[in-house]
């Protein structure tokens, strides 16, 4: 491709809402225009990185068995309605009227649409399994629409469907997308980890998150170096704490005037964040839940959620701790609790002894408190977020904190889906049975985006070669003069002739303005050719990663560009 041809615009501008590398630099090298919060052009540099992606993603889909087919993005409500994901999908479903005031939505994703083609045509065990994807435009209204591609409100996913008749087929349906997505994140050359993860909105039982490893990564990532056992902080299973071994000492009142944080009763009371056990108020779908955990610790917001089955769940008003607690706040603790009010406690506090508590009492804790003589949970379950340094649960090794992006997501879905749509089939014997499923989602813009959070320096993008938009970048260096153009031009020819893509910079500009923008735009080899180099036979390679010069004759450049570039794949 002649850059004086083609369209493709750098610029140094930085939009003003960019707040990460990936969407600073795909902005800045053209690849993608915004046009709305959330919702962006691929413009054709960007679209020939995201036509790779794809091309890796059907490639590695078609391998492992599965069936390509595409669905509308315009999806009726009535098929919602069968879920109930209508009233539980919340804001993020962008639902439209057509002019019968018949009620649709935008895909946000195809649970349902899948399941109603599927239940209209298998019928019979003999059909199964199979397994169905698209690659495709998705809608959803994210409430913070920001970094770029990485969390677009219009994106493009690859979502797959499968369905099985029995848990061991489900299981091997599972673990062959597993291997797939293994095998296009490694055929991306990306540095990357599987982690257990939380279900969200889907649903389902059993899911694990893809993470491309990068420092601006959204999510939190423990692992264990020892065991493997690796998982996304929402859901990391905390391990065991050990019980103290102490007589129980005397409840007593303690003053603690103005201390309402950790730090602040810590400091007073002279003791350890260890021996305080802090009380949080939640809402959750309106019922008022008193929350204990280690002053050290924090409350994983997710595994409460689930724990409590809750929709929806947030702090508790000031109004409502200090109705609950009869104090205001700062001072709540589980004695003494007004009445209704139920108490969950994390397990990492369920052997502590003598322990501190806020006294539901203005500027007063309680020391020397104890499980089942001043106050007894519910119920003791895991609910801390697990941290750097922490035991891991498998092992009991020290876990190690990583940040990465989400950028593939695999569930089991089991019949969570297909029993209240009715999708069954009948086996041998004539019975009914649901079909069992998987879906397996995976961001193409946020995989692109991604690669360049992970593989990026100060002066632009440094391209993974399956990723590039092009190969090589071929810069003239005096586009003006006869002999320079001449050859650069049958160097081009030359190279494309082989298959290499090419972008060739033909353009009239500076040296310095081309050499900035080829690393701006991180095409892996670079080929630059002025008058100097024409008049020794020579021109000059390198490669974007290490920018390492090699002045290579120019019979033999072809060959040592073809030769370089089968090293990089
Ligand atoms: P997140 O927690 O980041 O919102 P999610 O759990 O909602 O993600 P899934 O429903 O599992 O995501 O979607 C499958 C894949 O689609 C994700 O792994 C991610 O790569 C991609 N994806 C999800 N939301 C967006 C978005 N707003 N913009 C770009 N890609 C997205
Ligand atoms: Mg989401």
């Amino acid at each position: 491709m002649r850059w004086s041809r083609y369209f493709l615009f750098t610029t140094r501008e930085v939009p003003a809402d960019a707040d990460v590398v990936s969407h600073q630099l795909m902005s800045r090298t053209g690849m993608i225009k915004k046009l709305a919060a959330g919702i962006y052009i691929y413009q054709p540099l960007g679209w020939r990185s995201l036509k790779k992606t794809i091309e890796i993603v059907r490639r590695e889909m078609d391998e492992a068995g599965a069936i390509e087919l595409a669905m509308p993005s315009i999806q009726p409500a009535v098929l919602w309605h069968e879920t109930g994901r209508w009233e539980k999908y919340g804001k993020e479903l962008l639902r439209i009227q057509d002019r019968h005031d018949r009620e649709f939505c935008f895909g946000p994703t195809h649970e349902e649409v899948i399941t109603d083609l599927v239940r209209g045509e298998i019928k019979s065990y003999r059909q199964l399994p199979v397994n169905l994807y698209q690659i495709q435009t998705k809608f959803r209204d994210e409430i913070r629409p920001r970094f770029g591609l990485m969390r677009g409100r219009e994106f493009l996913m690859k979502d797959a469907y499968s369905f099985d008749v029995d848990r061991d087929g489900m299981g091997a349906s599972y673990e062959a997308m597993r291997d797939a997505y293994q095998r296009i994140f490694e055929g991306c050359k990306l540095d990357f980890t599987v982690v257990e993860a939380d279900s969200g909105t889907i649903g389902g039982e059993y899911s694990h998150e893809f993470m491309v490893l990068a420092d601006t990564g959204e999510s939190q990532v423990v692992s264990c170096p020892e065991c493997n056992y690796a998982a996304n902080v929402e859901r990391a299973e905390a391990s065991c704490e050990q019980a103290d071994d102490e007589p129980a000492a005397e409840r007593e009142e303690l003053a603690t005037p103005g201390a309402k944080t950790i730090d602040e009763v810590t400091a007073l009371l002279d003791i350890d964040a260890a021996k305080l056990v802090k009380t949080l108020l939640y809402e959750a779908d309106g019922e008022v839940v008193a929350v204990a955990v280690r002053g050290d610790h924090e409350v994983n917001e997710v595994k409460l959620q689930n724990h409590l089955a809750a929709l929806q769940l947030h702090l508790a008003g000031d109004a409502a701790v200090e109705k609950a607690t009869g104090a205001p706040v700062g001072f709540a603790g589980p004695v003494g609790l007004a009445d209704g009010v139920r108490l969950i406690s994390d397990r990492a506090i369920e052997g502590l002894c003598n322990f501190v508590v806020g006294a539901n009492l203005a500027d007063t804790h309680l020391g020397g408190v104890n499980w089942g003589r001043d106050a007894q949970p519910d119920a003791f379950v895991d609910l801390r977020v697990v941290a750097g340094g922490d035991a891991c649960p498998r092992c009991g090794h020290a876990l190690r904190e990583t940040r990465g992006i989400e950028t593939g997501h695999t569930f089991q879905l089991g019949a969570l889906y297909s029993e209240p749509m009715g999708c069954t089939y009948t086996d041998g014997s004539g019975e009914t049975h649901p079909m069992l499923m998987g879906c397996y989602g995976l961001g193409v813009g946020r995989t692109l985006a991604a690669a360049i959070e992970q593989n990026h320096d100060d002066d632009g993008i440094i391209w993974p070669l399956p990723l590039a938009p092009f190969e090589v970048l071929l810069a003239s260096l005096n586009a003006k003069d006869d002999a320079v153009r001449g050859a650069c031009d049958s160097l081009y020819e030359s190279l494309c002739a082989v298959g290499v893509e090419v972008l060739y910079d033909d353009r009239d500009e500076r040296p310095g303005v081309k050499f900035n923008d080829a690393d701006l735009l991180g095409i892996p080899v670079r080929i630059v050719l002025g008058g100097r180099g024409l008049a020794n036979g020579q021109a000059e390679l390198s490669l974007r990663r290490d920018r390492e010069k090699h002045d290579v004759a120019l019979e033999s450049v072809v060959e040592r560009t073809t030769e370089l570039l089968r090293e990089l794949s």
